[in-house]
């Protein structure tokens, strides 16, 4: 998959697209993330991105111009990718949509800053995202937070092929996941379950479902 994000403000990206499962992903070429500022494709010489509104009032909104050059440069690098504007405006994201985008060969991620966007870019993607009813600052934290979220589900990329089947809300499921316990067995008078210590899977995989279901009866009854 190959990931194009426009940002003014790429260096945000760098510390959380060099770690962990992200950083891997990418060596091992499941993903390839390219950072893209808009500033790059501003047309005149002071190299502004943004202006007043019309009308009047506060902050600054990015030029549609600008906007719209750099959609059809990253179109032509990432010809299949699906087109996505981050706004609060958006449809609220959820696990169900990121297997669907995990699905795609590409996407690209607009982030906007200050007052938003000139609203004639609307026409210009494919979809519109917000991750969830508040408002940031920039669309950086949405775009990092759909790229965690879509690369994890690429085959191959997580160590166990089970482990995102497994999450709370995946496909299939829509339940949350069930509690997960480690050593040591007994910590401050609280025990692990016998039976995930008694090594017996269709006992623990039985005592898992049940687990499942009732904490997602009791935390989220809206799923059921
Ligand atoms: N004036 C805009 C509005 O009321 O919809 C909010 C602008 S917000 C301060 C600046 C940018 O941050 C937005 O253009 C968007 O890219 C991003 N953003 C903020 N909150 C977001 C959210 N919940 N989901 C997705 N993007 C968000």
């Amino acid at each position: 998959m190959k990931i194009s994000i426009l940002t003014l403000f790429p260096e945000m990206f760098e510390s959380i697209f060099t770690q962990s499962i992200m950083k891997r992903a990418q060596k091992s070429g499941f993903v390839e993330i390219k950072i893209h500022n808009l500033r790059d494709w501003a047309i005149d010489k002071h190299k502004m991105v943004d202006d007043r509104p019309f009308g009047g009032g506060p902050g600054m909104v990015l030029k549609v111009d600008v906007l719209h050059a750099a959609i059809l440069d990253l179109k032509e690098q990432n010809s299949d990718a699906k087109i996505i504007l981050l706004t609060p405006q958006g449809e609220k994201y959820s696990q169900q949509r990121s297997e669907q985008f995990s699905q795609e060969k590409g996407l690209i991620l607009i982030a906007g800053h200050y007052e938003g966007f000139d609203e004639r870019i609307r026409d210009y993607v494919d979809q519109e995202i917000s991750i969830g009813d508040y408002v940031l600052t920039g669309g950086e934290i949405p775009a990092m937070v759909i790229v965690d979220s879509v690369v994890r589900l690429l085959p191959g990329v997580l160590g166990d092929e089970n482990s995102a089947s497994t999450d709370s809300f995946s496909a299939g499921s829509d339940k949350l996941g069930c509690p997960q316990y480690t050593r040591p067995e007994e910590f401050d008078g609280k025990k692990v379950p016998d039976v995930l210590k008694s090594g017996d899977h269709a006992k623990i995989e039985k005592w898992r479902e049940e687990q499942t279901k009732k904490r997602t009866q009791q935390r989220r009854p809206d799923l059921i």
